[in-house]
């Protein structure tokens, strides 16, 4: 049986790994906060008290991580991942993260013998829940051929993309299109609402015309129309604005790169900070329609 050890089993990595229980694999757990690990054992993990400890123990490494700092660090950091596995050992990053350290952290790989992909998912808790995530993977074709079992677990969708940092530009591609969608959104509907027309009826309409997203049939911005939705759990992540926030700035800073001009993203973005700043920084990324209630000026408009 495959020993897989699992870092960051927060928001997104805790049903991610639990899914691979409920499969048959054996799964050492390891988080920084202990709160996270006490659920990993509660889920029928076996908890490690490192990251070292955690992937001695194993033959298939997944992280599942905030951002590209922490994945870098804790892959090269002292008593990181690459300092504690075996030769051989197959690294499966499912955070998402800038391409360029995907790659980065590969190449420091391949410098100990040991193998690097990136696999970047899409679906959110209820999809992470439920085993059905879209899995977009960037490796070697042998390397995606072994985790295949184990990302197969935990999706239902694994689509080897191209070569390692492949699955994060898919990635952020899609991000891209979400973080706009949702702020679109929520603009739709605070109009709709400000002319009195009720939120339901437009989402029946809207769902069966041009301006039907994913976000809005899945992920409502409007509270009590998608039971699932984080709208109706009172913006309970879900996918925190914050990282919503980060996603975006990939995107941008990916296109800055490819000096290609790029205008929703950054828009999007800073709506994403301003609700940060608004304190909605831990809240679902749909909690930005919160955000945007009618101006109470008299000035003319
Ligand atoms: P999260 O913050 O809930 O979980 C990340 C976990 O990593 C936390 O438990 C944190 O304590 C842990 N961690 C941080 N630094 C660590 C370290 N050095 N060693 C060990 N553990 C460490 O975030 P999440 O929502 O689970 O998202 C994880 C990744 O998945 C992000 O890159 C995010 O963009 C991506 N993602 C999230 C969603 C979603 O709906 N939440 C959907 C798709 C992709």
């Amino acid at each position: 049986m495959t020993r897989v050890g699992f870092i960051g089993v927060g928001t997104m990595g805790l049903p991610m790994a639990g899914n691979l229980v409920k499969k048959g694999f054996s799964v050492t757990a390891f988080d920084v906060n202990p709160a996270a690990v006490k659920a990993a054992a509660s889920a029928g993990m076996d908890p490690a008290a490192s990251a070292a400890e955690c992937v001695a123990k194993s033959d298939l490494v997944i992280t599942m991580l905030p951002s590209s700092p922490h994945v870098e660090s804790v892959y090269t950091g002292d008593g990181g991942v690459l300092a504690a596995a075996r030769p051989g050992t197959l690294c499966v990053d499912m955070s998402t993260i800038d391409p360029a350290v995907s790659r980065r952290v590969a190449a420091a790989a391949r410098e100990r013998g040991v193998r690097f992909i990136d696999a970047p998912v899409s679906g959110g808790v209820p999809r992470a829940t439920d085993g059905t995530l879209a899995i977009m993977v960037g490796g070697a074709a042998e390397d995606v051929a072994e985790a295949r079992a184990a990302l197969s677990a935990m999706g239902t969708t694994v689509i080897h993309v191209g070569p390692v940092g492949s699955g994060e530009v898919v990635k952020l591609c899609n991000n891209l299109i979400a973080g706009v969608a949702a702020v679109a959104v929520s603009e739709a509907f605070r109009i709709a609402e400000g002319f009195g027309v009720d939120p339901k009826v437009v989402t029946e309409v809207i769902a069966k015309s041009s301006g039907h997203t994913y976000l809005m049939e899945h992920m409502h911005p409007v509270p009590g129309l998608v039971a699932r939705a984080a709208s109706s759990q009172g913006y309970q992540p879900g996918f925190m604005t914050d990282l919503m926030c980060k996603d975006l700035g990939l995107a941008v800073d990916a296109a800055r790169g490819l000096r290609i001009p790029v205008f929703t993203a950054p828009a999007a973005q800073q709506v994403y900070r301003l609700a940060s700043s608004h304190g909605l920084g831990r809240q679902d990324f749909t909690s930005v329609y919160t955000l945007l209630r009618p101006s109470s000026g008299q000035a003319p408009v």
